[in-house]
C-alpha cells in the first residue's frame, strides 16, 4: 500500500496552517508551524504571488494533507462525487468525512487520523460487529462504529479518549463514550465539516 513517508510537518508548512496531522505534538511549542511559518525549501521564504492555477493546486492538496489521501486515491474520490446528485465539492469533502479513519478520528479515538488509519489497519475497530481493517471504508447511516471489545480495554485509547474529552463530536454521529461506540445517523454534510478549504477551487482545478 503506497503511503507518504517524507516529514509530516513539512506538509502544513507548505500549506501555511496547521493541519494537526502529528498528534500531541501538534498542540505543543514543537510544532513546525509556530516555529518557521515559511514553505519549506531554499526557496521557501521567497515572496512569490501565485498563479490560479497555483491556488487551485494549493486547495486540492490541502484537501488531500488533511484526510491523508493520496493523488491517485483523490481523483476516484472526485469521480465518485461528480456522479452524486448536489455539488460536487460537497460530495467531495462528504465522502472523505466518510472514511473510517476519518470517523474514528472526529469520535476522539485517536490524536490525529494518521493515528485512527493505524487503529484500523491494526484491527482495533469493528462495523456493525465486525472487525474492518480498511481505513479508506465509507460509513453510511445506520452503522456503528466501535473500537473491538479488547481494544477498548487498553490503556493507551483509554488515554486518547481521555485526552479528547471535549473535542466537539460532528453532529452525523452519536457518540457512545462509555462503550467506546457510535453510530452513524446521517450523511455529514459540509456545515459538519470545519476544515478551511474551499471546495469549489478543487472543482475548479479538475474542470480544465
Ligand atoms: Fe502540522 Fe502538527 Fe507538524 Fe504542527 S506539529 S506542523 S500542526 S503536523
Amino acid at each position: 500500500m503506497a503511503r507518504y513517508t517524507d516529514a509530516v510537518c513539512r506538509q502544513c508548512r507548505r500549506e501555511g496552517l496547521k493541519m494537526f496531522l502529528k498528534g500531541d505534538r501538534c498542540y505543543s511549542e514543537k510544532c513546525a508551524v509556530d516555529r518557521r511559518a515559511y514553505a519549506p525549501g531554499q526557496h521557501g521564504q521567497g515572496r512569490k504571488k501565485p498563479s490560479e492555477y497555483g491556488t487551485q493546486l494549493r486547495e486540492k492538496q490541502k484537501a488531500r494533507r488533511h484526510y491523508g489521501v493520496l493523488e491517485r486515491q483523490f481523483g476516484l474520490y472526485f469521480n465518485m462525487a461528480t456522479g452524486m446528485s448536489g455539488q460536487t465539492g460537497d460530495n467531495l469533502l462528504s465522502l472523505l468525512e466518510r472514511r473510517l479513519d476519518n470517523v474514528i478520528y472526529r469520535l476522539g479515538f485517536a490524536m490525529s487520523r494518521a493515528e485512527a488509519r493505524q487503529a484500523v489497519n491494526h484491527g482495533h475497530v469493528t462495523v456493525n460487529g465486525r472487525r474492518v481493517n480498511i481505513p479508506s471504508f465509507l460509513v453510511k447511516p445506520g452503522m456503528t462504529v466501535a473500537l473491538s471489545n479488547k481494544s477498548r480495554g487498553l490503556d493507551k485509547f483509554k488515554t486518547v479518549m481521555e485526552n479528547n474529552a471535549s473535542r466537539p463530536i460532528p453532529q452525523w454521529l452519536s457518540l457512545d463514550r462509555d462503550n467506546a461506540q457510535a453510530s452513524i445517523v446521517a450523511l455529514p454534510v459540509r456545515e459538519d465539516i470545519d476544515l478551511p478549504i474551499e471546495e469549489h477551487l478543487i472543482v475548479e482545478l479538475y474542470s480544465k
